[in-house]
């Protein structure tokens, strides 16, 4: 795949550290287009879609904000827990999107747990972009979509 200018500017503030502390690529050295289309196979051959997923965290999110830092049970399976950072962080890509910094931690009862940011959430809906091997936030789409739907 040919990248334009554009792409090659975005991939260079993925990679940079200023942002969100170690960069949304982390260790991998893939470019942008190959970790998205390859975490988008995973989401396919889970039947989910990058929508399916950012819906079912946002709900999630929703849950867990009632427990005002505490954990709230969510279906049988989950617990959820919203932290209540209140910053607020710009999404990398070109258009003025900006997410709140609060992070969502999901506990299940066999013993996983997963944490992300509401950026993670729209750069998985509007990006399909899960970040990259060894960034802070990368969200792994088998095990993200393991821990969560398991209560439907
Ligand atoms: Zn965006």
């Amino acid at each position: 795949m040919k990248r334009t200018p554009q792409d090659k500017k975005l991939e260079a503030l993925l990679r940079a550290s200023h942002i969100s502390g170690c960069g949304f690529l982390g260790t991998d050295t893939r470019e942008l287009w190959e970790i998205i289309q390859e975490d988008m196979n995973d989401v396919r051959a889970m039947g989910q879609t990058a929508k399916s997923i950012a819906s079912r965290m946002k709900e999630l999110t929703v849950i867990g904000q009632r427990g005002l830092g505490e954990w709230v049970p969510a279906g049988e399976h989950l617990q959820v827990q919203c932290d209540d950072s209140r910053g607020i962080i710009p999404c990398p890509w070109p258009h003025h999107v900006r997410c709140l910094k609060r992070t969502t931690t999901v506990k299940s009862d066999t013993g996983e747990q997963l944490r992300w940011s509401d950026l993670n959430t729209h750069l998985i809906e509007v990006h399909g972009f899960f970040e990259g091997k060894g960034a802070l936030f990368r969200l792994e789409p088998k095990k993200l979509i393991a821990v969560i739907f398991q209560d439907e």
